[in-house]
């Protein structure tokens, strides 16, 4: 794909970028290399100054940095807006938060013989981070701000439709006072990715995207035999009982399946409805559904925007062909409207079979798929079937079927009666093909540590 700004509005190639040449390249990763023998020698406090600069900054430049996500993948300029607000919350959260993570954790000395013996966390250098575009901030600052806490240096090789803010990642971090190279942006194809993974000075990689870029990275770094750790796709459950409170669950639902224009790795996609509930369930979901705005996400009116690609695009309208040519029912949209730019609009579809392509894969669009289940284990068992596990949402208030979902849900994430998001608070990974290892809290920032076990024997 060319490194390029492309509006979804309008198809028009706003502006292109070069790819950096082999020498550029070259030279990047020596800097990253040389930056990482230095950086780690750094005080905590430093790290952490530098890191609330990052947020002060950014939030002064929270409109025009908005207006950048807007413009290069098409979410809507409010969600925009709540993603800058995430980051600038993230980095003071490690900036606060982070050095109790980089305490020395001390053991039981007497067990094993020491007169002291304890864990201490060690950054392990150059860390690849290869980023999707549909969060661009977001998913490049949930590894930057815990890798740079931690003392590791960081290249992003960014998704190739957002340049704009893969560079500006780059600059911020220069200006909030971080040591020259500590975070570099790599302008490079999805095809180069071997050669740095593969490069000696890189010591692990982490990767969010797609099942294949997920394969592909995944079984380099195995070849390497250095740390990866991997956020793929998902296709969350979202499974409302009767005793829910359907206004709030039928709000939320629509949320979930529209956050990002339906761009959302998390978030519910499959809708497991209890029959007692699924009439009422589908009037008010199909109304919400089909009286949301779509239009030009820099319109303030505006809930859902275009599509971020073509591609992409044609992705959802094959699924959704797909489904309904073997006998789904579209309640609600289904099929693309006349106008210029990669729109798709908000859709509702019961009778999804196995037959269907998207019954065991991932649609990244505003398309929900209905289902009516007689059970919570009905409907856990159809959930579970899917190969995906990242995100889970379950509404109901009854005590022994919360209990029966976090027990028996295969996902990494189990969010009961509230929107499945991320939080650098509490981890956030899958399991199954959505990947393995974890981002955010303190599991995230230690992914990419040594974590250097000290024994100091008796005084003799
Ligand atoms: P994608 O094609 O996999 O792209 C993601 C990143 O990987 C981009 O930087 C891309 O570069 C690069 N890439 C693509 N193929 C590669 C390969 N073979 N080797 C190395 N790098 C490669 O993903 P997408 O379709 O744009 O994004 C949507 C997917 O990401 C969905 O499946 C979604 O669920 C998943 N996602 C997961 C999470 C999570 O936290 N679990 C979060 C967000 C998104 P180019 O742009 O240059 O191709």
């Amino acid at each position: 794909m060319a490194i390029a700004t492309t509006s979804p509005v309008t198809g028009e190639v706003v502006e292109s970028f070069d790819e950096l040449t082999p020498e550029q390249l070259e030279d990047k990763l020596a800097r990253a290399a040389a930056a990482a023998a230095t950086y780690r020698l750094t005080s905590v406090e430093d790290r952490a100054g530098w890191l609330a600069q990052a947020a002060d900054l950014l939030e002064k430049d929270a409109d025009a940095v908005s207006r950048m996500i807007t413009t290069e993948m098409g979410k809507t300029l409010r969600a925009a807006h709540e993603e800058v607000a995430k980051c600038v919350h993230g980095l003071r959260f490690y900036a606060v938060e982070g050095p109790k993570f980089l305490r020395d954790a001390p053991g039981d000395a007497g067990r094993v013989g020491a007169k002291q013996t304890f864990v201490t966390y060690q950054p392990i250098g150059v860390v690849l981070a290869v980023m999707p575009w549909n969060l661009p901030l977001w998913q490049a600052m949930r590894f930057a701000a815990p890798a740079l806490m931690a003392g590791n240096v960081g290249v992003l090789k960014h998704a190739s439709n957002v340049p704009q803010c893969a560079l500006y990642l780059e600059r911020l971090f220069r200006e909030a006072g971080f040591p020259e190279d500590v975070f570099q942006t790599l302008l490079i194809s999805a095809r180069r990715v071997e050669q740095v993974l593969r490069d000696d000075r890189v010591r692990a990689a982490t990767l969010t995207g797609s099942e294949p870029a997920g394969r592909s990275v995944g079984t380099i770094a195995g070849d390497e035999i250095k740390k990866v750790v991997l956020e793929l796709g998902g296709s969350d459950p979202f499974i409302v009982m009767p005793s829910a409170d359907l206004e709030r669950a039928t709000d939320v639902a629509v949320k979930a399946r529209t956050l990002n224009n339906g761009q959302s790795c998390i978030n519910g996609k499959r809708f497991f409805v209890h029959q007692d509930i699924a009439e009422a369930f589908l009037e008010r979901f199909t109304a919400k559904m089909g009286a949301l705005v779509v239009g030009d996400p820099m319109d303030e009116g505006t809930d859902v925007g275009p599509l971020a690609t073509e591609s992409g695009r044609r992705d959802v309208e094959d699924y959704v062909d797909d489904a309904v040519g073997k006998g789904a029912t579209a309640l609600v949209g289904g099929s693309r409207p006349e106008r210029p730019g990669w729109f798709y609009p908000p859709t509702v579809l019961t009778g999804v079979t196995p037959e269907m392509k998207m019954y065991h894969e991932e649609v990244f669009g505003p398309v929900a798929q209905v289902w009516t289940v007689s059970s919570l284990e009905e409907a856990l068992e159809i959930a579970n079937g899917h190969p995906y596990g990242l995100g889970s949402n379950l509404w109901s208030e009854d005590g022994d079927e919360r209990e029966l979902f976090v027990r028996d849900v295969q996902s990494g994430m189990a969010f009961i009666n509230g929107n499945t998001t991320s939080y650098p608070e509490i981890p956030f990974g899958g399991v199954k093909r959505s990947g393995y290892g974890r981002e955010l809290s303190d599991l995230g920032m230690r992914e990419f540590m040594n974590a250097k076990t000290v024994w100091v024997g008796q005084d003799s």
